[in-house]
């Protein structure tokens, strides 16, 4: 079903966004893989050793114009994009009574501001197309909030408002568009977290261990793959959010 077809996904250079490229490079996709700083030749050779092509796309998907550059060279690359998956993340966590006013613009700026400019030039090319998927990648945190991440739940939960009206829109041309929010995962942005409080969070998970990417890529893949899920929240995070 994914044969043949072209995924962008963004920030895909390491963690889940690496693990979401190589599960659709294993499906048949060919994959557009942004980066922001660097990608290692080994990733993009992974993917192409899949029998599939790749495209690295260097791209600050927080800034308009280069979200745009990214999707439109995917198209003239591959000639359609049917999925996107807004992966591209960061955080600056504080109290909100510390956070300065940047920390909280660049963590809206990259997690919720880039994934409407990626939607906003993908929709075009999908609407013509009369199909296409959109997975972003949300959060738990969006959903309960966090101690010293203000900044980031709130761009998590505005993913999640971004990905119901945008489903809204496209869904009479037969595109999707879903969340899928991950719990604790293992990856860069949770390494830097002191090994105790890793060890409380894993308390708090009901199946009691961390998540992988490789996890997070099933969700991601399986959204694609299905034709009659639009505007859900799927939660990979051990139980810790259950609806
Ligand atoms: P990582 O920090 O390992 O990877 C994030 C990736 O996003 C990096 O490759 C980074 O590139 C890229 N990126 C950051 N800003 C931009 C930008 N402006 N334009 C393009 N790419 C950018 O994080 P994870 O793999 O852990 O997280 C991936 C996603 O999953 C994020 O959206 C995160 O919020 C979400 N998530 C993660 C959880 C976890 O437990 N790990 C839990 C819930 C959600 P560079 O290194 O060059 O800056």
């Amino acid at each position: 079903m994914l044969k043949d077809k072209t995924a962008v996904i963004t920030g895909a250079a390491k963690g889940i966004g690496r693990a979401i490229a190589i599960a659709f490079a294993k499906k048949g996709c060919n994959i557009v893989l942004n980066y922001r700083s660097a990608v290692s030749e080994d990733l993009v050779k992974e993917i192409e050793d899949c029998g599939v092509k790749c495209l690295a796309v260097k791209a600050d998907v927080s800034n308009f114009e280069q979200a745009e550059a990214l999707i439109k060279t995917a198209k003239a690359e591959f000639g359609s994009v049917d999925v996107l998956v807004n992966n591209a993340g960061i955080t600056r966590d504080g109290l909100i009574m510390r956070m300065s006013e940047k920390d909280f613009d660049d963590v809206i700026n990259t997690n919720l501001k880039g994934a409407f400019n990626t939607i906003r030039h993908v929709s075009n090319i999908m609407l013509k197309q009369k199909q296409g998927a959109i997975i972003n990648i949300s959060s738990v945190v969006g959903l309960m909030g966090n101690v010293g991440q203000a900044n980031y739940a709130s761009s998590k939960a505005g993913v999640i408002g971004l990905t119901k009206s945008a489903a809204r829109e496209l869904a009479s041309r037969g595109i999707t568009v879903n969340a899928v929010a991950p719990g604790f995962i293992t990856t860069e942005m949770t390494s830097v977290l002191k090994e105790d409080i890793q060890n409380k969070m894993i308390e708090t998970i009901p199946l009691k261990k961390a998540g992988t990417p490789e996890d997070v890529a099933q969700a991601v893949v399986f959204l694609a793959e299905n034709r009659y899920i639009t505007g859900q929240v799927l939660n990979v995070d051990g139980g810790m959010v259950m609806n």
